[in-house]
């Protein structure tokens, strides 16, 4: 059964008004279609106004999440008993003085960016071309692929905490694999924005190398809704081969599917429900444990009432 709100819906009217959207559906926002709704709902359109809304969010004490992309969390059905601030602050500035860069606002769709870098001839974000989700949540989770990761492009990213606002390299972040600081719960804070550093390239080779990526990938990974990995990979070892291997390719629970192109991708068969998802997530840990005596650890977030 869901809870009542015990959020101060009137003063939060009060601060925030039309801006401030109650019992708001989060399925939308998520890559996964799946997810009930939040209390409250706020978006912010500007990294300025993200700060402002958190900040105000942290004098009134009342607890919120933030999403960017929703490609890399699970809500649940229930949704979420607090407020959710959508982060839609996309401004994006080149400079290309000796060496070129980019700085762009948190909310700013990744795979967007990347395509034009390449587009101005820059090279050092072709890895991130059919990486989902925003800069922001990027950053959050040192997000990487065909070779490439956020500790090796962020410059700096603007960092709002409960003390103010400050400037954290990519050592400050604390990167490891899939993980940083804030991800682990070591650092809390808000990312407002991120400077990543380029390169001068050759247009034609960098839209190549582009076009080589998302054919690589749409060939090795399932078209449609999902969360990405499921799954962090193991030392030595890769979550999706352990989880074929356990023979849990097309298991299926509800709706909520195993993909039959890579294990480590959870698809939805129509309309599914995120306990669906969650039933599927603790099958496949019992499952892969008892057979190799590996405990799969979740890439993705829970969010929500659980
Ligand atoms: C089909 C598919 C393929 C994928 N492939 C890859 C891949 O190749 N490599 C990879 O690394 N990931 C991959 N992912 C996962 C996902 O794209 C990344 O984790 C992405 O960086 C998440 O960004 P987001 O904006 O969607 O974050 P969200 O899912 O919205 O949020 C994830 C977490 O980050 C936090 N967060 C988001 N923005 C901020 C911010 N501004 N400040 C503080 N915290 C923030 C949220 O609160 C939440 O805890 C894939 C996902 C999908 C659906």
């Amino acid at each position: 059964m869901r809870m009542t709100t015990t959020l101060p819906i009137d003063a939060l009217h009060a601060v925030f008004g039309e801006r401030l959207e109650t019992d708001a559906l989060l399925a939308p926002f998520t890559s996964a279609r799946i997810g009930g709704p939040a209390d409250a709902l706020i978006t912010a359109h500007s990294a300025e106004e993200l700060a402002k809304t958190v900040s105000r969010l942290w004098e009134m004490s009342v607890p919120f999440i933030l999403l960017g992309g929703g490609s890399n969390l699970l809500v649940s059905d229930k949704g979420v008993r607090g407020v959710v601030v959508l982060n839609r602050a996309k401004a994006v500035q080149f400079t290309d003085e000796a060496r070129p860069r980019v700085w762009a606002e948190s909310g700013a769709v990744f795979s967007n960016l990347s395509n034009r870098v390449a587009a101005r001839g820059y090279t050092g974000l072709e890895w991130a071309a059919t990486v989902p989700g925003t800069v922001g949540g990027a950053v959050y989770g040192n997000a990487g692929a065909f070779g490439g990761d956020m500790a090796g492009s962020l410059r700096y990213a603007d960092v709002l905490t409960r003390q103010g606002r400050e400037q954290l390299t990519a050592a400050q972040m604390g990167y490891g694999y899939r993980t940083s600081v804030m991800k682990r719960g070591e650092l809390e804070g808000v990312i407002l924005a991120a400077e990543l550093r380029l390169d001068f390239g050759e247009k034609e080779s960098v839209l190549a190398r582009m076009r080589e990526i998302t054919e690589q990938r749409k060939s090795t990974q399932p078209p449609g809704a999902s969360m990405g990995s499921m799954f962090k990979n193991p030392e030595g070892n890769y979550a999706g081969r352990l989880l074929e291997e356990a023979g849990l390719k097309g298991a299926h629970i509800g709706n909520a599917v195993i993909s039959p192109v890579h294990a480590n991708f959870f698809v939805s068969n129509g309309e599914t429900n995120a306990a669906d998802v969650k039933a599927l997530i603790d099958l496949a840990q019992e499952t892969v444990k008892e057979k190799f005596g590996v405990q799969l650890e979740l890439e993705i977030e829970l969010v929500g009432e659980w």
